[in-house]
Formats: C-alpha cells, structure tokens, sequence
C-alpha cells in the first residue's frame, strides 16, 4: 500500500505542571520534553508502522527543529518530500497539569506555507493508492490535493480535524471521511443526525467514538458499528491520529467490508496506543497490532 500524508509537523514542548498559570502568573514545571507532532507527522508515523509505503509532504523552517522533525521522519521510515520554507518551523507547548488538564498554544508557523503543488508534489499525489489529509494545513491546498487525487484515481481519505468548516465540494471530492465525534457534529451542523447529513455529501465516513469504537457508514446504508477493545487507556493524545494512519494503510478493496475491514485494524492500533504515554512513542507497528488481535 502506498500512502502518501500532505499535512502538518510539529515540534512538541510538553511541560508537566502542578497546575495550568493563571494571567501574569510564572509556574514551574516538574519537567519537560519535546517530542515530534502535528497530525499529519503523527498520521505518517502510523501508516509506516502499519506497513504501508509511507511518503509525507509537510512545510518545515530552515533552523534545528526542522532538521530534528525531518531526521526523526526519515528514521521512522517515512520517504518525507519536505519543503524548508522562510517561517519557523510549527510548535506547539503544552502544558499539562496534575489532573491531565491541559493548555495548548500553538504556531503553524511553516504548515501555513504549504500551499500550491508543485509539479513534484501533484506526481506524489498521483502515485499513491491512498492520500491522507487533515486541516492543520491551508485548505486550498487540501482542495488542490482533492482534486488532483480525483484526477489520478488514488484515494482520499480525509481527516478533517482539527474541527473547522469543510466545503462541500472538499467532501464529496473525498472517499472517506474520518471525524471524531465532535467533529462530526460540527460538520453536519446543528439538529442534524451527523452520520445522515455527512453522508449525504456522497462519501463514506468513519465517525470514531472514543472508547465505543467507531460508525462506518456509507451513502444509503444503515452505518456499522465497529467495536472498541477493552483496555486500561493512560493516554488518549495521538489515538486519533493512529487511527486514520492505521486506517489508510489497510485500506484495500471496495464497499463497506474493506471499510469495516480498515477500521477493525485501526481500532486495534489505536487501543494499544491509548496504553502508552505520548503520540509518536505510542503508535504501534504492525506485528503489535497482529498480535494484540491474535490474542484477542
Ligand atoms: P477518539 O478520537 O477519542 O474518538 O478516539 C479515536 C479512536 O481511538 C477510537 O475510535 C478508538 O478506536 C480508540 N480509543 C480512544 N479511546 C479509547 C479507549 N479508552 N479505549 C480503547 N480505544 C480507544
């Protein structure tokens, strides 16, 4: 399978805390640590563990936290066509509390400059069976991507969080759409049934529900209820993003049995990342998510 990932990448400044600082108010930290994030890294990471071939398209700075993000995706195991562009690379802190409440900021920084293709870039959409995108990066350049996957039969599975608003010609353009349930929501806008009206746009969609699975539905059929496995979860970051990477990489075949089929592995992936600390650190490979099926 080959996947290729156009989003975002970032560098993580995880800070744990007592408690979140009020205004004008300095805490000290137990500690920290940086860790390589964004969803689209986080999505790429997933897939190549996965097993699929793995290609990432993200914009990154020209400074050290480029060369860090760009290092650990190679080392990964991800073919990264990266972009160093004029702007510093994305980061996010983020500061986490006591109770796991957490505070985040973030500066897209680079993942604001990936917009336009490149001739290079379109050929890398064209290339792929499956083209992954989510919207921390410009939308126009999610549409673009729509548009030339449609052109060149590969597939789109779009993620679209963080929650924002979506133009309907971007949903139809996509074969699934993956949505979490206060995505979904968002999306189909108020008083509507989510999985109804998202459908409604002529793609399947996968609506995850946390610790209940997940609903794969496809236009004019009833959705699928894909159950969650029982585990002790210590860390939901990044179980998402597992999710779709996961998802995109077993993704083969047509109709809602591949669907069905793509998203009992990806849920396996994302519940034994639910039981490890971190995003990146907790993505499973493939023989972790073999097994854990098998023992189940
Ligand atoms: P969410 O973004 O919270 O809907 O989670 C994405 C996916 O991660 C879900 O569809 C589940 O497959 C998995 N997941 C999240 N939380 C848990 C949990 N507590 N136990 C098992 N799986 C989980």
């Amino acid at each position: 399978m080959r996947v290729l990932v156009i989003g975002s990448a970032n560098l993580d400044l995880v800070y744990e805390v007592e408690r979140l600082p009020a205004p004008g108010e300095t805490v000290l930290a137990a500690g920290s640590a940086s860790y390589a994030g964004g969803k689209g890294n986080n999505q790429a990471v997933a897939a190549v563990r996965a097993g699929a071939d793995t290609r990432f398209i993200a914009a990154l700075g020209r400074d050290d936290a480029g060369d860090r993000l760009a290092a650990e995706a190679r080392a990964a195991g991800i073919t990264l066509l990266d972009r160093r562009v004029d702007a510093s690379t994305g980061t996010a802190a983020i500061l986490v509390d006591r109770r796991g409440e957490n505070s985040i900021v973030v500066d897209s920084g680079a993942n604001a400059r990936l917009t336009d293709l490149s001739a290079a870039e379109r050929e890398a959409v064209a290339a792929a069976d499956v083209l992954v995108l989510q919207l921390e990066t410009p939308l126009d350049t999610v549409a673009e991507a729509v548009r030339v996957a449609r052109a060149a039969g590969t597939r789109v599975v779009l993620n679209a969080a963080p929650a924002a608003p979506v133009p309907p010609p971007v949903l139809r353009g996509a074969d699934v759409l993956i949505v979490n349930e206060h995505e979904a929501a968002a999306l189909a806008g108020p008083g509507a049934d989510p999985m109804t009206a998202l459908t409604a746009h002529g793609c399947a969609v996968v609506i995850t529900l946390g610790a209940g699975g997940a609903l794969v539905g496809s236009p004019g059929e009833d959705p699928v209820p894909v159950l969650s496995y029982t585990v002790d979860a210590v860390d939901t970051t990044g179980a998402g993003d597992t999710f779709v990477g996961a998802f995109a990489a077993a993704l083969s075949g047509d109709g809602v049995e591949a669907l069905v089929a793509a998203t009992g592995f990806a849920t396996a992936a994302a519940a034994i990342s639910v039981q490890r600390k971190g995003a990146v650190p907790s993505i499973p490979t493939l023989e972790e998510v073999r097994e854990f099926r098998d023992a189940r």
